[in-house]
């Protein structure tokens, strides 16, 4: 019998804190061994002059999640994950969302009927606690973290998801007892339902004037806020998707001061800005996100939080509604206003090229804090052991690149379930053309090769903050 299932030979390997050229030995879905002309295998993948990565952990991806009346996301887990495993990622992190007056167990149990033999890679939820009453936050959460969902989200804003400070308190006492960790929507509900009524009277109900009705002091108040609540608890928090300098800013002073916030960004705000929403008639619903994009100066902040370590993860935040679609973007009642047009954008696939090719390319940061940002950041972080690097011992969890090869990204080269992407023509050097998760090659250059779905459900450990 061979020694391997699989020997990935001749590649350029790179973790978080190296790279060089080796061979890698994969049995039973584990690394086995790495080192120099490793021999006896089932099979054999040259991968001379590519680039040997660990696979993409996205720990931020909304699927299959309720939207609001006659509003339906693009995505489930079959192309989400399709989409995702094509992007170079073998794990992805979906929501999962308690509606007001549902149990969390009962809306775990939703999603994981949608998701079970649906999933081309690996996947485990956060919780989003909509509705935290003494049950919720006296017996289902500390039951659920001694199950393995170690990690939730919070809203400071949105219609029958935003949290008050005093509901806001309340969780991070939990984490703080349970060792969670807790992650946060920063933006300022009132101030944002005050401006919408302002811009609306005024009859400026076009897609663009929804940047206009959360701006940027909207954003860094609600940091602030947020920071400040988990000061008072003493407890570790994630800021995630942040899209400006003065938000971001209010991340490093807290880090300076030796409190655990950490903080997340986007490609949304790397490459795109408020322009992209001014484009004509209703366009610019595809760019509508919350926050949303800003301008040059605050994608050159979002690219010092990265090159800085003020950030620690860079993901999606996939939210993929169609633009053709009255169940999407261009839903009735989001042509009379801006309020009523779905917030999000996909981003699943692309994300890892984007930054790839605009980071690691154009010499903004290494190729080893690409990894850390990309995978092994968020393993250490969401608890995912034995993922996010390159190890023996691992799961073959492996992404592997052609850094030379320069494509624009396409809709009609992507997966997702999404009629339109917001990057479109952008130019990108550096796809990933190869997926393995747990040693299964389920793309291979550049096709599904593995259409069993296999991809698991993973338990967490505590967090690593
Ligand atoms: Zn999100």
């Amino acid at each position: 019998m061979p020694a391997f299932d699989l020997i990935i030979r001749n590649g350029r390997l790179a973790t978080a804190s190296d790279s060089y050229v080796a061979d890698i030995g994969i049995r039973d879905g584990r690394i086995v061994a790495i080192g120099e002309a490793l021999a006896g295998a089932e099979e054999v993948i040259d991968a001379t002059g590519k680039l040997v990565l660990p696979g993409g952990i996205d720990s931020h991806v909304h699927i299959s999640q309720p939207s609001g009346p006659g509003i339906v996301m693009a995505d489930d887990f079959e192309s989400a994950t399709r989409a995702a495993a094509f992007g170079g990622n073998s794990t992805v992190m979906p929501y999962c969302l308690q509606q007001k007056g549902q149990s969390l167990r009962a809306a775990l149990s939703d999603y994981h009927a949608l998701a079970l033999g649906n999933c081309h890679v690996d996947h485990s939820f956060h919780l989003i606690v909509s509705d935290p009453t003494e049950s919720v936050l006296g017996q289902e959460l500390p039951a659920l973290f001694a199950d393995g969902y170690t990690s939730f989200k919070v809203f400071m804003t949105y219609e029958g998801m935003a949290l008050d400070d005093y509901e806001m308190l309340s969780v991070l006492e939990v984490a703080r007892e349970a060792g969670a960790l807790v992650q946060i929507h920063a933006e300022n509900y009132d101030a944002i339902r005050f401006l919408t009524d302002r811009l609306e009277r005024a009859g400026k109900t076009a897609p663009h004037f929804h940047g206009r009705s959360r701006p940027i002091p909207v954003e860094r108040e609600a940091t602030h806020r947020a920071i400040s609540l988990a000061e008072l608890i003493d407890v570790p928090i994630m800021i995630v998707h942040v899209s400006n300098r003065e938000a971001m800013e209010e991340i490093r002073r807290a880090q300076a001061r030796g409190l655990k916030v950490m903080g997340e960004t986007c490609p949304q705000y790397l490459v795109l800005t408020e322009a992209d929403m001014e484009r004509t008639g209703m366009e610019g619903a595809k760019y509508v996100c919350s926050p949303p994009p800003r301008d040059l100066a605050s994608q050159q902040a979002c690219w010092e939080g990265l090159q800085q370590g003020v950030f620690s993860v860079f993901s999606s935040d996939h939210c993929p509604f169609r633009y053709e679609d009255e169940a999407g973007k261009l839903a009735p009642k989001g042509r009379s206003s801006f309020r009523w047009v779905p917030n999000g954008i996909p981003g699943i696939e692309t994300r890892l090229p984007i930054l790839f090719s605009e980071g690691v390319v154009k010499g903004r940061i290494s190729l080893e804090r690409f990894v850390a940002l990309t995978a092994t950041n968020h393993a250490r972080i969401y608890g995912l052991p034995n993922k996010g690097s390159i190890a023996v011992g691992y799961d073959a969890d492996i992404a592997i690149w052609d850094p030379e090869l320069k494509r624009p990204i396409r809709q009609a080269d992507l997966h997702h379930g999404v009629d339109y992407t917001p990057y479109e023509d952008l130019e990108i050097t550096g796809w990933p053309v190869s997926l393995l998760v747990r040693g299964r090659l389920v793309v291979r250059d550049g096709m599904l090769s593995d259409t069993t779905k296999l991809g698991r459900h993973l338990q967490r450990t505590r967090p690593l903050v």
